[in-house]
């Protein structure tokens, strides 16, 4: 089975992310930065076996978690300015 290695980091940092922000966090909120911020980074697909001895070796240094935080932000940035939900309020 294949694997996006930065799918479930970013599904669990963008929560984070948004509050830090004081953004929305409502689900088409999160989904939307979700999937911003995954287009944005390299696909880090791997077999699942392999999954975790990968994730340790990049996403855990400087540059991996520097990439992340910036995909989160400039997606956050990104759906607050253009908000899915907003012709609901
Ligand atoms: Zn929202």
């Amino acid at each position: 089975m294949l694997v996006n290695l930065y799918e479930d980091i970013v599904r669990r940092r963008s929560v984070d992310v948004i509050q830090q922000l004081g953004a929305c966090g409502c689900e088409e909120c999160v989904d939307d930065v979700c999937a911003l911020a995954l287009n944005r980074l390299p696909s880090k697909y791997v077999s699942t076996r392999g999954g975790e001895v990968f994730s340790q070796f990049y996403i855990n240094t400087p540059q991996g978690e520097a990439e992340l935080t910036t995909a989160l932000i400039l997606a956050v940035k990104t759906v607050s300015d253009n908000p899915r939900h907003g012709y609901k309020r």
